[in-house]
C-alpha cells in the first residue's frame, strides 16, 4: 500500500527479486487493457485519466484471474490492490479460498509535498517501460534502452499531470489510506515503511521491517494488536470488573446492620416522619379553633 508514487511498485520489483513471486500491480493490467483496447481497458480509459477508482466488481475480478493463474502458486506481491474497504473484504474471502492467507501488509509514506513532486516529474519511457524522473533519475542516465538503443522515449503518463495527481491523492487518502489502512491494523498485519528518500535506503528499511515483523526502522512500530488479542482482553478485563463488583457486594452485606437493629431504625424513622407531620398539622388546627 502507499500513495500514487509512494514507489511502491519499485519497491514491488525489488520484492519480486528477492522471493521469485510475480508481482500483481493492478495499475498494469487495466494500462494493459487500455493498450489492448479491450472492453475493460476501454471503459478504464476516462476513470484512470480522471484520478478516480474502477469499481471494486471489475477489481475483484481481475484480481480473481490473476491470483487463479499458475505463477501465483507460490505467492504473489499485490501492488495497488486492495485499495478499498469493500476489496480489502473481497481479497480476505478470495485468499481464504485459495487458502493463501496474507503474510505482511506493507504501508509506504511520503509526505505530500514530495508525491507531487515525484509524480509530476514521471517519465516512462514508451519502448521498454523504465521509469524515470525529470528531478531525480533523468532518463539522460543509464540503464540503457531496448538493446542497441540509448536513447529513451519517454512520455509523461496521462494520470501523472499535476491536476489528476491532486485528485488521486485525495482520493487515495479518502478511500485507501485511511479506511484500508486501518482494516490491515485491526487484522496486525500492517508494517509502516518510511518512504522519503533515497530509493535503496527505502528498500533498506522495507527489508528490515518484514524482519522485524512490525514498525520501520526510523519509527516506532505501528502495528496494531490483532483482533482476537483485543477480543480476549476484554474479555479478560470485563471478568475481573465483574470480580470487583462481586467482592464489593460482600463487603456492603458484612458492612450492614443486624435485622433486629434495622428494624428498630426503620419503627424510630418511621415515629420521626409522624411526629414531624403531627408539627406541622397543629398550627393549622389553632387557626381553625379560632
Ligand atoms: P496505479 O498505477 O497503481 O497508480 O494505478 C493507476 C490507476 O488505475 C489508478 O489511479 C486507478 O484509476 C486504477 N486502479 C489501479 N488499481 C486499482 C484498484 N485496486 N481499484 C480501483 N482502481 C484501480
Amino acid at each position: 500500500m502507499g500513495a500514487p508514487g509512494s514507489g511502491k511498485g519499485t519497491q514491488a520489483q525489488r520484492l519480486v527479486k528477492h522471493f521469485g513471486i510475480p508481482q500483481v500491480s493492478t495499475g498494469d493490467i487495466l494500462r494493459k487493457h487500455l493498450a489492448d483496447g479491450t472492453p475493460l481497458g476501454l471503459r478504464a480509459k476516462e476513470i484512470m485519466a480522471a484520478g478516480a477508482y474502477v469499481d471494486d466488481q471489475t477489481m475483484l475480478e481481475i484480481i480473481r484471474d490473476r491470483l487463479t493463474q499458475s505463477d501465483a502458486a507460490k505467492g504473489f506481491i499485490l501492488d495497488g490492490f486492495p485499495r478499498t474497504i469493500p476489496q480489502a473484504e473481497g481479497l480476505t474471502k478470495l485468499l481464504a479460498e485459495l487458502g493463501k492467507p496474507i503474510d505482511a501488509v506493507l504501508l509506504f509514506e511520503v509526505n505530500t509535498d514530495q508525491l507531487v513532486q515525484r509524480l509530476s516529474g514521471r517519465r516512462v519511457c514508451e519502448l521498454c517501460k523504465k521509469v524515470f524522473n525529470i528531478h531525480t533519475a533523468p532518463p539522460s542516465v543509464p540503464p540503457e534502452c531496448l538493446p542497441g538503443r540509448t536513447e529513451h522515449q519517454v512520455v509523461q503518463r496521462p494520470d501523472d499531470q499535476e491536476e489528476t495527481v491532486r485528485e488521486r491523492l485525495r482520493v487515495y487518502e479518502e478511500k485507501t489510506r485511511k479506511p484500508v489502512s486501518g482494516y490491515y491494523s485491526y487484522t496486525g498485519l500492517i508494517r509502516v515503511v518510511d518512504a522519503e528518500g533515497d530509493i535503496d535506503a527505502v528498500t533498506r528499511r522495507m527489508f528490515e521491517t518484514l524482519a522485524a515483523g512490525g514498525g520501520s526502522a526510523g519509527e516506532p512500530q505501528r502495528k496494531v494488536k490483532g483482533k482476537r488479542v483485543a477480543v480476549k482482553r476484554a474479555k479478560v478485563k470485563a471478568k475481573k470488573r465483574a470480580r470487583k463488583l462481586v467482592r464489593r457486594k460482600k463487603a456492603k452485606a458484612k458492612r450492614a446492620p443486624a435485622p433486629r437493629v434495622r428494624v428498630r431504625r426503620a419503627k424510630a424513622k418511621t415515629r420521626a416522619i409522624v411526629r414531624k407531620k403531627a408539627r406541622k398539622a397543629k398550627p393549622k388546627a389553632k387557626a381553625r379553633r379560632k
